[in-house]
């Protein structure tokens, strides 16, 4: 085997070097191309430029401007009234999953069916329908945090990346980090087992340590850490020591956590984002803000919430009445932790946290609902945006390379109609969509 190895190697290098990806060939090699609209956001200031055009060779953009001259020889795709934006990136996806949202009481029982019932294969084919409807919405990127089965958002970020099928780029975490249990609730022992299928369960500051280099043994290129599972938690020590590992390669971790106790934790320990933090002091915030530690705010509207347990029927009063009871006072609580954070200075980047079949849209619309939250919390349609974009490739260590309109990034563009500093709801109707030089839709 090892001498097979040896002769095979070189050549097979040569091969993976020599050939270029399916994705490269994608965006034509030497052409050009110039992306005229009325309007562009480029993501990193705050102005909205008139009279735009983008240009674009292979998959990078090479010029951003106003009325820039047009090289004779460019393909000139003209998209009339809407505005360009760098294409979004959704810092919280669960791409691998999809649950019944109409029982929210039984979620674990749904996750408990999710892992005894469906393969890793077959949720990553699942991941490759979801990954899609993403990018078709103006997703170009996600952080994708678990609830993935064995490393199957791994191989479906590879596939992708191989220019197998369409989908954004992945940063995928691989089996999330817990405490015992997992998010499952109290199991059996003889159930017990199917945890280590969705979680890899952590014992102490050591194990903590090892499951870091598992993951990235596995391909992970995110780490993320359930702080508060149920029913147990993950420890300030575990914490620090998952950070450590992971910050000395540098790979970065997301940190789930609500409540006083585990936002504290994720926070002492330098975790870079914390996500959802539906509950979070203000002191825990002034640390976040000094760290420049992500929030991640994973929130919803009433409405959301009312599509999500009612599906396509009509409530009656007294089911949309107990349905308000239910989630009324959720709704304010994180639109005020969200204006706290927003006071403090405290980093915000777009993550959905979109895992439920939704009746009236697909993933990708769905996973785009979030802004609306945003919006209802008192963002401006401007710094929705640039949580949507520059700030989500910050924290996921992209800036480099996407998130903003510059030259030399990747030609991650898409386009809306009219002005989304006008009407947020803009946002979720991209016409056009460009990924690393490729056209993925074109409506106009
Ligand atoms: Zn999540």
């Amino acid at each position: 085997m090892r001498t097979l190895m040896k002769i095979c190697l070189p050549a097979l290098l040569l091969l993976i070097f020599a050939s270029p990806t399916r994705s490269q060939s994608a965006a034509a090699q030497g052409t050009r191309t110039a992306i005229r609209a009325a309007r562009l956001i480029d993501g990193k200031g705050e102005t909205v430029v008139s009279n735009a055009v983008i240009l674009v060779e292979n998959d990078k953009i090479v010029s951003v401007g106003s009325g820039l001259a047009i090289p004779g020889d460019a393909k000139v795709i003209d998209l009339g009234d809407a505005t360009l934006l760098p294409g979004f990136i959704d810092a919280h996806t669960h791409l691998l999953s999809e649950m019944d949202g109409t029982n929210l009481t039984l979620q674990d029982v749904e996750m408990l069916r999710i892992v005894a019932t469906q393969s890793t294969a077959l949720r990553a084919l699942l991941g490759a329908r979801l990954g899609r409807e993403d990018l078709e919405a103006g997703i170009t990127t996600v952080r994708d945090l678990g609830n993935s089965g064995v490393n199957g958002d791994v191989a479906l970020r590879d596939a992708i990346n191989n220019g197998w099928l369409p989908g954004p780029r992945i940063v995928a975490a691989t089996r999330a980090l817990a405490a015992q249990g997992g998010q499952f609730g109290p199991l059996t022992p003889q159930a017990q087992p199917i945890i280590e299928q969705e979680y890899v369960t952590i014992r102490g500051a050591e194990s903590a340590r090892q499951a870091v280099r598992q993951a990235l043994y596995d391909g992970a290129n995110c780490i993320k850490v359930i702080v508060n599972g149920s029913p147990a938690n993950v420890t300030l020590d575990e914490m620090k020591a998952i950070v450590d590992e992971a910050h000395t390669v540098g790979v970065k971790v997301a940190a789930h956590a609500i409540g006083e106790k585990a936002t504290r934790v994720a926070a002492e320990a330098g975790a870079d984002s914390i996500e959802h933090a539906y509950i979070v002091p203000d002191d825990v915030l002034k640390m976040m803000a000094e760290k420049h530690i992500f929030l991640v705010p994973t929130d919803g509207t009433m409405q959301t919430f009312e599509d999500m347990s009612f599906g396509t029927r009509q409530p009656s009063a007294e089911e949309k009445s107990r349905m308000e009871k239910q989630f009324q006072p959720f709704v304010e609580r994180s639109r005020d932790r969200l204006h706290r954070a927003r006071k403090m200075g405290v980093p915000i980047a777009s993550g959905s946290d979109m895992y439920l079949s939704m009746p009236k849209q697909n993933r990708g619309q769905a996973s785009l609902l979030v802004f609306e939250a945003y919006a209802e919390a008192g963002m401006t349609p401007m710094e929705i945006i640039q949580a949507a974009t520059r700030n989500g490739a910050q924290l996921l260590g992209m800036l480099d390379r996407i998130g903003t309109l510059e030259a030399g990034k990747l030609a991650d563009i898409i386009a809306v109609p009219g002005d989304p500093t006008k009407d947020v709801k803009a946002l979720e109707r991209a016409r056009f969509v460009m990924k690393g030089g490729a056209v993925i839709k074109n409506e106009k």
